[in-house]
Order: C-alpha cells, then structure tokens, then sequence
C-alpha cells in the first residue's frame, strides 16, 4: 500500500503567515523559489496550499536530493515528507499501522487539521477517533504538550495527507521580497556568512570583489567565484562584479603613508561598490566586518569609511565573534573555501600596525592629492561583471546556522 502511496514535501513557514496582506507576495515567491531550487529533482509540480506550500514528488525516492534543495530555501520553517492517501478515515487506518510499525515512541499525539470544511468530521472529531486507534494499536500514551511522535493530518479536498517528522529550514524570507542588496564580497571568512544573513531576511545579494590583479595572481578572484556560486544556491541567479584596484593602490602607496593605506583602499572600495549598487538596482551595501576585530574596524575607521557612502552600509556581523562567525560558515559550507590561501588585494603594501583611530580630515586631505574621481571611473569602466552558476561544493556540516 505504502509504495502505492503519492508523496510529496510539506513545507510551513513561520512569520510569512504574520504579514498579513503581504502574505500573497510573500507565497509567491516562495513557491517560485522551490520551483527553481527543485528543478531536475523529480519534482513533478509546486503547489500552493492554506498556509502551505506543497512539492509533488515523481517517487519517494527523489526525497533525499529534494529535501536537500528545499532545507536550503529561505522562507522555509519546516518542512515534512507527506503520504496522500484518499479522503476517508477508514483507510487511514489501513495504512497507519505500516507507518508506526518501525517507530519507537512512547507518547504521540495526532495533529488534525480540516483545510477542506466540507469533509464531515471536525479536527477534534479526528483527534479522538485516530487517537484511541494509536493507543490501541501501539500502548502508546497521549500527550499534547510533549509527544515522542507527532501524527500530522491535513484533509485537502483532494486527499489526506499523512505525514511525520519534521526537519527544520532556516525560516528567515523567501529572497526576493526585500530587494537587492549589494555584498563586498572578499575571498575571506566574514562576508560570505555577512550575503547569508542578508539573503535570510528575503535579499537578493549582488557581489562585488577587489582584486589586485596583475599585482597579484588570480586566486582572490577564483575564490570570489567559487564562493558566489556556492551561495547561488539560496537565489538561483547571481552577478558578481570583478574590479581591478591595482591602478588605484599604486597612487596611493605613492602618496600615503602606510598607516593610512587601508583606510583609503576601503574609502575607495565603498565609493566604486555604491556606484556599482545604483547601477544594478540595490539598495545597501552589505560588509562582513565586526566591531575591532581588525583595525579598519573600529568605531572611528568605520566613521571615515562610512563617510564617502551615501546608502546605507549594512554590518549583519557587527556584534559577532570571529568563533561564532567561523561556526555559521562551516554550516553554511563557505568555510572551506575561505579558508583557501590567496593573495587579497587589502594585504598590498600596508604596513603591521595601520592607524586604528583615522581622522577624516588627515584622509581628505590625503586624498586631496589624488584624482579620485578619474581614479573611480576607470575602475567602474574596467569592472567585469559576470553571471555565476550554482554550485554546492565546500562541505555542509548539516548544522543549522540560523
Ligand atoms: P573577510 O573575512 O570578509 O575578508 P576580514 O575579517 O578579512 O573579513 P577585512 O579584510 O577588514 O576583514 O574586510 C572587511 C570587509 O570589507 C569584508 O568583510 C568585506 O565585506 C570587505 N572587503 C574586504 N576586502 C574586500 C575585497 N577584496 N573585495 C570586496 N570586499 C572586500
Ligand atoms: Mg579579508
């Protein structure tokens, strides 16, 4: 009976039901998110239920590779593999006994939910009637508030569907929903996990990448483009701007103090990735830094950073440790790829100890020597902006990192 049985995924979301008029946005671009997570799967058709999102499997088999694609779908609270059988209790109770067979538990309780009112027993009528079958069958005890094994219950007017444990998504908002955000996207550790935290609250992330090349070889590069298209995965479609920085150090290690280099390479850094940002429709620029964890992130050379944006720089790691940031990216599985060696264009000709308390107007009057918009248009016109395709390489641990 139970090979014979449709299966699909369930998926539940959790603040998406909280907003009200917004919600049929919101579900839209949920269901069009695990179509496109899904597609080459075995999924055979994404569908919209009360409060639910369904995902019509071709054959059980097909779970495991979908349920991995679905996990990491923002937007998604929990989600559940689900039998369908036909609308009557009666065989309900013929295929019950095959699922709780191979289950261990001591206590249970059944989670009915009517979606179809026209179907004549009531929720609770269900509750009871299956409840007294389970103990029946396995010993087992109610308990509402702490069972060992929750039986789910949705009547559709198309069918009943059964289903078990559930496995946990990141929840957070389908990305899409909250606009395009523009991610500074270093070969390092921070900002990948900085484009995760964004994109779990419904942003697209756009990257773009400093790299010194010719000064230096390609490998920043390569792990840029590895690291955008391991987190593709979140957002199907990625576009990641490459932009040549050498011209611009060389003038400034020719006019600067070494102290100072940092500060100007980041000042012109957010100059370039703002006007790129407008160009490509984002909102806010998005870093991986936290507060002193190097000296170009002190409260002070934020400041003088800060001051040559005119859209918001977003900081999601601000108030993180370098531990805990470490720990979200091996969950996400970003981590083995940072921790790649490569040549990073911020290590050029900056001495041990750069300033930690810039004053903004030692570096304007530093940058008074230099033709900064020249220098800005020309790396903006020799910027390569390319499309990355997915791909799921660098281990995933399977820990949650929401
Ligand atoms: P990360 O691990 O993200 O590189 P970090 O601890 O090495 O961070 P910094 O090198 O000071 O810190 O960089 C701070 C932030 O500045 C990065 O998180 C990133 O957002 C941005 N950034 C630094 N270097 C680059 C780069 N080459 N291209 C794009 N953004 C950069
Ligand atoms: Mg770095």
């Amino acid at each position: 009976m139970k090979a014979k049985m449709k299966t699909h995924v369930i998926v539940k979301t959790h603040e998406l039901a909280l907003k009200g008029k917004n919600r049929p946005w919101f579900m839209r671009h949920l269901v069009n998110n695990l179509r496109k997570a899904t597609a080459g799967t075995g999924v055979s058709k994404v569908w919209q239920g009360h409060m639910l999102v369904g995902l019509s499997l071709d054959d059980e088999s097909v779970w495991p590779a979908v349920s991995d694609r679905v996990r990491e779908c923002f937007g998604v609270a929990k989600f559940f593999k689900a039998y369908e059988v036909p609308v009557d209790l009666d065989i309900v109770k013929e295929v019950l006994p095959g699922f709780l067979g191979d289950r261990n538990f001591q206590s249970f309780r059944i989670s009915a939910n009517r979606a179809d009112k026209r179907f004549p027993v009531t929720s609770e009528e269900i509750n009871r009637d299956l409840g007294t079958f389970v103990k029946d069958l396995t010993g087992a005890r109610v308990d509402l508030s702490n069972p060992d094994l929750e039986v789910f219950l949705d009547v559709l007017s198309s069918g009943i569907l059964l289903y078990f444990e559930e496995v946990r998504g990141h929840g957070g908002l389908p990305v899409g929903v909250s606009g395009d955000v523009m991610t500074m996207l270093s070969g390092g550790i921070d900002s990948p996990v900085a484009a995760w935290q964004m994109m779990k609250r419904g942003c697209r992330a756009r990257f773009t990448h400093f790299h010194s090349y010719p000064l230096v070889d390609r490998s920043s590069i390569e792990k840029a483009v590895e690291l955008a298209s391991h987190l593709n995965q979140h957002q199907f479609a990625s576009s990641l701007s490459l932009v040549p920085l050498s011209d611009i150090q060389k003038q400034i290690i020719v006019s600067t103090p070494p102290a100072y280099r940092v500060i100007l390479y980041r000042r012109f850094m957010v100059r370039i990735t703002e006007i790129l940002a407008r160009l490509q429709g984002a909102k806010a620029i998005v870093t991986g830094e936290s507060c002193g964890q190097v000296s170009s992130q002190t409260l002070e050379n934020i400041a003088v950073i800060d001051a040559v944006a005119d859209m918001p720089i977003l900081r999601p790691l601000i108030g993180l440790n370098k531990e805990e940031i470490v720990q979200m990216s091996r969950g996400m599985g970003t981590f083995a790829i940072s921790i790649q060696p490569d040549q990073d264009c911020c290590s050029l000709f900056v001495p041990k100890h750069p300033e930690t308390h810039a004053r903004l107007e030692t570096v304007v009057k530093l940058e008074a020597g230099l033709a900064v918009d020249e220098l800005v248009e020309a790396a903006v016109a020799n910027t390569e902006v390319r499309e990355v395709a997915t791909s799921r390489s660098g281990a995933y641990s399977g820990a949650s990192v929401s």
